[in-house]
C-alpha cells in the first residue's frame, strides 16, 4: 500500500471494533480496526490477534463490490493495513439487521428452526444504543424517536436489500452463504443517507457451504460468540475468497 499525505489527527470516537480519527482533509476521516472481539453487549471480550487487519481487507473489499454495482458508502481507499479513509457523517444510531435464513436471536425470539430460509429476507430495525441493549424497534417506537425524515425508512430499506442482493450473490460465488447482517448508515453534510461503518465477519453471519450441518461451517463472529475457537482463521478464509472477487483494494490517494 503506497503512502498517502493525508495526515492522522485526534482520536473522535471509540467503538468496540474500531477507532475513528479526523485527518487534514476535510470531510475525510480515517478509520482503524481493533483487533478486539466483544459479545453480548461487551459482557464477553478478548482479543485476538489479527482479526483487526482482517476485517480491515474484507470490508475495503466489500464496499468497493457495493460500489462497482452502485450502492454508493462512505469508504474511500485505504490507508497502512488496519486503516481506512472514509467520508465524515453522523451515524444514524439504527441497526439495520438482513436475515436471508434464521439464526441467532430470531431464532430465540420465535418458533423458527434455525436454517429455515426467509423468502423474501427479513428486515428489523434496532436503537443502536448499548445501555439499553440494541433494543428491537415497532413503527411506532421508530417515529416515537423520530430518527428518520419522511420517505428515509423506505430509501433505507431499499439500499439495504440491495446490499444483501449483491453480498449474497457475490458470496455464493465464493462458496459462502449469506445468512444474515447488521449494516448501519450515516447522513452526510447534505443529509443524504449513506451506508458506513463495516461489513465483515464481525457484522455478517457467513457459512461455507462446503460444510453444511455442521460448526465447521462458521466463519464469522459466532465463533467467538459459541467458544468454538479458530476465529482468526475463519477470518483469513473469508479474506482469501473474497480476495478471489476482485483486486486489491485501492489506496486512498
Ligand atoms: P442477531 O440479531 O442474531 O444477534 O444478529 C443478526 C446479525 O446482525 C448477525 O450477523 C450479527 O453479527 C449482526 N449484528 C446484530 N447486532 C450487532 C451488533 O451490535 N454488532 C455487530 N458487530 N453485529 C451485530
Amino acid at each position: 500500500m503506497t503512502a498517502t499525505a493525508l495526515t492522522i489527527g485526534p482520536l473522535l470516537h471509540e467503538g468496540k471494533a474500531k477507532k475513528v480519527f479526523s485527518t487534514d482533509r476535510p470531510g475525510v476521516l480515517a478509520v482503524a480496526f481493533k483487533d478486539d472481539a466483544t459479545a453480548f453487549n461487551a459482557q464477553k471480550k478478548d482479543r485476538l490477534a489479527g482479526k483487526g487487519v482482517l476485517n480491515w481487507e474484507i470490508s475495503a473489499r466489500l464496499f468497493e463490490l457495493l460500489e462497482a454495482e452502485g450502492v454508493a458508502n462512505h469508504y474511500l481507499g485505504c490507508l497502512e493495513p488496519g486503516w481506512m479513509a472514509v467520508r465524515a457523517v453522523r451515524i444514524v444510531p439504527l441497526e439495520v439487521v438482513l436475515r436471508n435464513r434464521a439464526a441467532g436471536s430470531l431464532c430465540r425470539q420465535l418458533p423458527l428452526a434455525p436454517d429455515t430460509p426467509l423468502e423474501p429476507a427479513l428486515l428489523d430495525l434496532y436503537f443502536k444504543d448499548d445501555g439499553l441493549g440494541d433494543p428491537l424497534l415497532t413503527e411506532a417506537r421508530l417515529d416515537r424517536l423520530g430518527l428518520l425524515q419522511p420517505g428515509e425508512r423506505e430509501r433505507l430499506e431499499s439500499l439495504a436489500r440491495q446490499v444483501n442482493a449483491v453480498l449474497s450473490r457475490r458470496f455464493g460465488e465464493v462458496g459462502i452463504d449469506l445468512v444474515d447482517f447488521k449494516l448501519e448508515f450515516g447522513r452526510t453534510d447534505d443529509g443524504t443517507l449513506l451506508l458506513a461503518d463495516e461489513i465483515s465477519p464481525d457484522t455478517c453471519r457467513l457459512w461455507d457451504r462446503g460444510q453444511p450441518g455442521s460448526t465447521d461451517r462458521i466463519l464469522d463472529k459466532d465463533r467467538f460468540r459459541q467458544d468454538l475457537g479458530g476465529l482468526v482463521e475463519a477470518y483469513g478464509e473469508v479474506l482469501k475468497r473474497v480476495q478471489g472477487l476482485g483486486q486489491s483494494p485501492r489506496p486512498y490517494r
